[in-house]
């Protein structure tokens, strides 16, 4: 008998996004339906006329933009950029298997955090699937710079991301969390950290086209000394908070979940894809393991949310 713990997951049913791109400031709409098993995260794009581009698998190969927010490409001179939140929703949750459908350029920015997709996952619920879920397993230190960045992956008896930051302002400074993933830490100490940029960036950035949608109801804006957004943080340490949110989701797109330490320094988006694509660079660096093989596998799933229903009965997916 298998032990339903060590079985992928996908959502309990479909669920609807809307609200507009931080980039192009255009209304967009992203739906998350179940997938089959051994399918993973998959991506499409559909237009006013019913033709639809994809779906493609949410993989690393096909990222295409690292600087502002990680962009898929769907073929044919389409994409669709900001996944990473959604992404990091699924993945923090411990979904393995889904759809997702986008009416635009890219995935809406809702309020610049991970929580309105992490709390759709939560009212649909999870369903588990009929297979094992399987695991990265790293089984060597994978290690990439830029400059005094750095972000690395190690072998360790666990699911842990130690992530440090390091800005030139007062009110983000040194911050550092060191987070042993579980669906319930992250759904507490994760999925509502917001996204942040500097007035002086913003203003460079708008000038290029970019970030014409982003607001103090989608961002932590900095300003010299200060956060302007009236209502303060969510947490003290938003700031390393959020790019855990983007690592998860970053690291996520290998294609299935790893079972290891990730380290980063002064990191984000690029770094992350390019230790990616260290890891798979040589096949000694890795293993793909099956749940089962790994006691901690099952101890992780086991810390839910409170309220996140997870059914052990097969429905219309495999
Ligand atoms: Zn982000």
């Amino acid at each position: 008998m298998q032990n339903l713990l060590a079985r992928q997951r996908t959502v309990g049913g479909v669920l609807e996004f809307s609200g507009f791109g931080v980039h192009s400031g255009q209304p967009v709409t992203l739906t998350i339906a179940p997938a089959p098993a051994d399918s993973g995260f998959k991506i499409q794009r559909i237009f006013e006329d019913g033709n639809i581009v994809g779906p493609v698998p949410v993989h690393f190969a096909r990222v295409t933009r690292t600087t502002l927010c990680t962009t898929i490409d769907l073929g044919d001179s389409v994409s669709v950029a900001t996944v990473e939140h959604v992404i990091s929703a699924l993945a923090g949750l411990g979904v393995d298997n889904a759809l997702l459908t986008v009416n635009g350029p890219e995935c809406p920015i809702i309020d610049g955090s991970a929580a309105p997709f992490a709390e759709g996952i939560m009212r649909a619920g999870l369903e588990i699937q009929g297979k094992s879920r399987r695991y990265i397993k790293i089984m060597r230190q994978v290690l990439v710079r830029n400059n005094e960045a750095s972000a690395a992956l190690e072998p360790y008896n666990g699911r842990l991301l130690d992530l440090e930051i390091d800005f030139d302002s007062k009110v983000i400074g040194r911050q550092r969390m060191i987070f042993d993933w579980t669906p319930r830490k992250y759904f507490m100490d994760v999925a509502r950290a917001r996204t942040f940029g500097f007035v002086r960036d913003a203003k460079i950035l708008r000038q290029a086209g970019y970030a014409l949608g982003s607001s103090l109801d989608n961002s932590i804006t900095v300003h010299e000394d200060k956060i302007l957004n009236p209502g303060g943080l969510r947490y003290e340490d938003e700031f390393v908070r959020h790019k855990l949110l983007d690592a998860i989701g970053d690291l996520a797109l290998c294609g299935l979940p790893i079972y290891g330490r990730f380290r980063s320094y002064k990191g984000g988006h690029a770094l992350n894809a390019l230790v990616l694509h260290g890891l798979f660079a040589s096949e000694a660096n890795y293993q793909v393991v099956n749940a089962e093989d790994l006691p901690l596998g099952y101890d992780a799933l086991n810390d839910m949310p409170e309220g996140l229903e997870v059914r052990p009965y097969l429905r219309s997916v495999g």
